[in-house]
């Protein structure tokens, strides 16, 4: 906790810090240990958690980043909340982030701009990059996050922790502001992947609140996890591992290519087959995403009118309270996206567009799927750069886009992928973190983080 409140003046992950109710919870934890043992508390008695403010809290502001619900308090924990909760997590506060999850930055958030703790002249990554940067600077343990296209991943990848996006339907997103709802899911970042696995067995499996939630076993990941002093020489000796070749070409800093290229031949030291696979479809991942993305988060967004939550202008008639609530309350990122998703699903263009980006995803889940049945796992970049400066695209939108090219494909296909810290490029004072992305096929998230252990 003094770490928090010594770093979040300049990291500023946190939009509601709730530092005072931490210190209190954690008394009362220490005392129901001293009167009735260790058996009483639960799992996770006492650990930190930062929770991006996209999930609800019930008694935290829940504000989703966005000043259309500054004073929202919900009446409800998140399932993934809660069951931290359960554990005996303590959430320490709230955590920032790009309005409703749009943006690759953080710098999209109606509050506060959140500072990379490598170099804080740079960005955190986004959308979720208040949890990234609070573990980064050990600000809590482990943190909370959504993936809708690489808001878990990217901000890993920049802030040098390891990120989780688990499968469609593996964690419930009952409780997450819905953004682009066939794409959402809520994933974890931590300082190691022990610490990430840990809190995935916790937050994972069926929800009877969210339809979609997968009742697949969830397994204990942390216990899967081979002890890295019991290690053979070879211990992936058997595996396939495809670096996909669409994600090492144009466009992608030369760092970064070569710290991809070294963490390949550091898994085919541990005994793997690497090779490089081609995913013909992958680049027009990007343009489908941005067309479903959008036209979801058209749909979903349309609560947001200034009656049922949050900030309200009062106008003469209810065009006035809605046009006057949203235009004040709603930022520039999310109203492009509103009318971007409109313009895609309006008779006339839906054929053109959505129609047209529900064939593309087809493709892509089709071409993930044959890859993987050639591969155990693909690998990729998590980011074509490390973390850039703060304003360096915030008023290019297409450049700003294009960055998200190595992680909106796997949110298509609904697969499962971790981020793990795999190099270094000049930058900052003492270089800038580049993440490995490994991509698995659906509910393969314990062979991910077994990989990801032995390679960490
Ligand atoms: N940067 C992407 C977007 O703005 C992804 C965001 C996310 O995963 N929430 O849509």
């Amino acid at each position: 906790l003094s770490r928090l409140r010594r770093t979040e003046p300049s990291v500023r992950s946190f939009i509601h810090v709730a530092d005072a109710a931490a210190e209190r919870e954690a008394e009362e934890l220490d005392r129901r240990i001293a009167t009735e043992g260790l058996d009483a508390v639960g799992p996770l008695a006492g650990v930190l958690v930062g929770v991006k403010d996209n999930l609800c809290t019930a008694n935290m502001p829940s504000t989703g980043g966005s000043r259309i619900l500054d004073g929202y308090q919900p009446a409800y924990d998140a399932t993934a909340v809660r069951r931290l909760r359960e554990a005996g997590a303590i959430v320490v506060g709230k955590t920032n982030l790009d309005e409703f999850g749009m943006g690759s930055t953080t710098e999209g958030s109606g509050f506060q701009v959140t500072t990379n703790p490598w170099d804080d002249s740079r960005v955190p990554g986004g959308s979720s990059g208040g949890s990234a940067s609070a573990v980064s600077a050990r600000q809590c343990v482990v943190s909370l996050g959504s993936d809708t296209g690489g808001s878990v991943r990217q901000p890993a990848s920049f802030c040098g922790v390891v990120g989780l996006k688990p499968t469609y339907g593996r964690v419930s997103r009952f409780g997450l502001m819905a953004y682009a709802s066939s794409l959402d899911v809520v994933g974890c970042f931590g300082s190691s992947v022990v610490d990430t696995a840990t809190i995935l067995s916790v937050i994972a499996g069926h929800d009877k609140m969210d339809s979609t939630s997968s009742s697949h076993d969830v397994s204990d990941y942390k216990s899967e996890l081979v002890p890295l002093d019991l290690l053979e020489s070879k211990p992936l000796n058997g595996m396939r591992i495809g670096i996909i070749q669409e994600t090492l070409g144009e466009g992608v800093e030369t760092g970064v290519i070569s710290s991809i290229k070294d963490a390949a031949s550091h898994l085919e030291q541990l005994g793997s087959v690497v090779e490089e696979v081609s995913l013909p479809s992958f680049s027009l991942g990007l343009p489908a995403y941005y067309i479903l993305a959008s036209s979801e988060a058209s749909s979903n967004l349309s609560r947001y009118d200034g009656i049922r939550y949050g900030r309200q202008v009062s106008g003469d008639d209810l065009n006035e309270l809605y046009g006057g609530s949203r235009a004040n309350g709603l930022g520039h990122e999310v109203k492009m996206r509103i009318l971007m998703g409109t313009y895609a699903l309006s008779a006339g263009y839906y054929d053109a567009y959505y129609k047209r980006a529900q064939q593309v995803r087809t493709l892509v889940k089709k071409s993930f799927k044959e890859a993987l049945e050639r591969y155990d796992i693909l690998v990729s970049p998590a980011a074509p750069s490390a973390a850039y400066k703060i304003g360096e695209k915030i008023n290019d939108p297409l450049a700003m886009y294009a960055g998200d090219t190595m992680t909106v494909n796997v949110n298509l296909a609904g697969l499962p992928a971790l981020v793990v810290p795999c190099g270094f490029v000049e930058g900052g004072s003492a270089g800038l973190p580049v993440g490995l992305q490994m991509i698995g096929s659906p509910f393969s998230e314990g062979n991910l983080l077994r990989i990801g252990h032995i390679f960490e």
